[in-house]
């Protein structure tokens, strides 16, 4: 059975999911969307990413029209229906269909898409060699133009970083924000540490308030790692002892060098895998 993909209310196959050419998701980049992990069949933190859902929606005053358990059962359905085990989920809500104008009181009711599918992970081995990242020059989305904290289809910042990433041989990118301060990258969120003490952004530094940052926030608590949300420069980066990416996709991704500076001793440190192992000991893996 080839891929069954949820488009409002009902399931298509893969070839036959469709939407329309004048949805301003595609026009205009204006929609939602989530990213969600599904560890032995089970969508992790699945409540959490429904909320973020919705407060992107709402601050974009796009009304989702379904309730909240609505969406999560669909997506347990699309889950169930694809046999999917180990993979991944993405949400998508768009603005409907409108027409070529900007306004987005003309178009029709928001489209919801639900794809769950198989997952393709950074190679294995990054896991244990780590990623070697680079600064981008593309700024963080300061939050007075469009918040950073709403997952919006409009991804051109990030997209424009990962481009910067990928000529200079890298997976991923940091981006500062409009303070000069570090934000986060372009699809992961990320942490330093510096003698014991775990490190991140706050929330007000313009980021995704990332579902696996705020696990490994938990973990830290429960492991005894002392951790703050605290702004931060891109020197803090390069004298950190380690670093690590977090993200559903990505869950957490140890950092080696950034900008051709070795981070600690361009090994994944000790306290980047206590916590790796903690997050694997949480998803039941
Ligand atoms: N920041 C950005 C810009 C993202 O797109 C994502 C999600 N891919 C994250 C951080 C990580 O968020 P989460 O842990 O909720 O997946």
């Amino acid at each position: 059975m080839s891929l069954q993909i949820y488009i409002n209310g009902e399931f298509f196959d893969k070839d036959n999911a469709k939407i329309s050419v004048f949805d301003h998701g595609l026009l205009y980049g204006d929609g939602v969307f989530e990213g969600l992990r599904c560890y032995n069949g089970k969508v992790f933190r699945l409540e959490q990413h429904i909320d973020r859902l919705w407060d992107s929606a709402k601050s974009l005053a796009i009304e989702i029209p379904m309730t909240k358990t609505e969406m999560i059962q669909a997506t347990q359905k699309a889950v169930l229906l694809n046999n999917v085990n180990e993979g991944y989920i993405r949400i998508v809500v768009t603005r409907g269909i409108g027409d070529l104008g900007l306004d987005p009181y003309v178009c029709g009711p928001p489209q919801v898409i639900i794809i769950a599918a198989q997952l393709a992970l950074y190679p294995k081995e990054l896991y244990e060699t780590g990623l070697d990242i680079v600064t981008a020059g593309t700024m963080r989305m300061p939050p007075a133009a469009l918040n950073p904290r709403v997952k919006s289809l409009n991804y051109l910042n990030s997209i424009m970083a990962k481009i910067e990433a990928l000529r200079a041989g890298c997976e991923e990118a940091l981006m500062l924000n409009h303070k000069g301060e570090v934000s986060e990258c372009t699809g992961d969120n990320i942490f330093i540490i510096k003698n014991g003490v775990l490190m991140t952004p706050p929330i007000d530094a313009g980021i995704l308030e990332g579902v696996t940052r705020n696990v490994v926030l938990e973990l830290a608590a429960q492991l005894g790692i002392p951790a703050k949300e605290t702004a931060f420069t891109r020197h803090d980066v390069f004298v950190a002892d380690e670093c690590f990416l977090t993200g559903s996709a990505a869950e957490l991704i140890p950092v080696v060098s950034i900008d051709k500076r070795t981070i600690g001793n361009g090994k994944p440190g000790p306290i980047t895998k206590q916590l790796l192992d903690a997050f694997h000991e949480v998803v039941k893996r």
